[in-house]
């Protein structure tokens, strides 16, 4: 099983421990045809860029070692942070302009957006050992904060590796995926979701997107989980958007989508 490219990579810029260069060398080895570069949202303590300004940089920096030299594609994105109920993201919409994919998702020590955020979506979640009530509740916040980060970006390519951290109703989650046009990930770094939620997910109806999640060189384009979780679930490949067959960004990014609609 083949893949046109690997579409969720993180640098130095965040927490990665690549630069931009390691990350278009280690996807040409791989003989991916694109790949994105997509660091996490500033919000998020210790994991975030500096300030949202750095998705320019990374931008300038592409330009600078070559775009779309020697038939690689390198695309420039994020990792959001989904940062309360209402599915506010940490990166503003003036940014998210200029990105060429948008990723979003739940990470522990994201900045809350009031008080209150913080009790309902990262504190309670650190109290669903406490009993089944709690937990219950917690399942329900996380659940509405990624379904309105669905909701209201519009721009939202990748929900990133649903339910790793917080978990959610992934039926629920998935139907929003589908009505919204958001790729569900299988996330091969995390091994994230396991396979009773991906098959939840295909039944559903989502299309899913398979990505390293790469830290460092070695797993830019390392996609041994999806290849394991496609094959044995038989998932039919049309719904897999970044194998090889599928034509790459061009085919499915939001942006592209918008151009063509408008
Ligand atoms: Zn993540
Ligand atoms: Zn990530």
């Amino acid at each position: 099983m083949k893949f046109y490219g690997d579409y969720h990579t993180h640098s130095r810029h965040s927490d990665g421990r690549q630069s931009e260069v390691d990350i278009i060398a280690a996807a040409r080895r791989r003989g991916l045809k694109e790949v994105a570069i997509t660091d996490h949202g500033p919000l998020a303590a210790v994991i975030g860029v500096e300030s949202a300004s750095e998705y320019s940089l990374i931008r300038e920096r592409i330009d600078e070692v070559g775009w779309n030299e020697e038939g690689l594609r390198v695309l420039v994105g994020a990792e959001a942070n989904i940062r309360d109920l209402n599915g506010t993201l940490d990166i503003p919409q003036s940014v998210i302009e200029g990105l060429d994919l948008l990723i979003a998702g739940m990470h522990p020590y994201t900045l809350p957006t009031t008080l209150k955020d913080a009790w309902d979506l990262f504190a309670r979640n650190s109290l669903r050992h406490l009993g089944a009530a709690q937990r219950e509740k917690a399942v329900s916040a996380n659940t509405k904060a990624c379904k309105e980060a669905i909701y209201q970006n519009p721009d939202l390519d990748i929900l990133a590796h649903p339910g790793l951290f917080f978990t959610v109703d992934v039926q629920e989650i998935a139907q929003a995926c589908v009505q919204k046009e958001v790729l569900f990930e299988i996330n091969c770094g995390h091994e994230h979701p396991d396979i009773s939620d991906i098959m939840e997910a295909e039944l559903v109806g989502v299309d899913f997107i398979v990505n390293s999640d790469s830290h460092f060189e070695e797993s830019v384009g390392k996609l041994d989980y999806g290849v394991q979780v496609v094959k044995h679930l038989k998932i039919d490949p049309e719904r897999v958007v970044n194998l090889e067959t599928g034509g790459g960004y061009s085919q499915w990014g939001k942006k592209m989508k918008n151009c063509r609609y408008s």
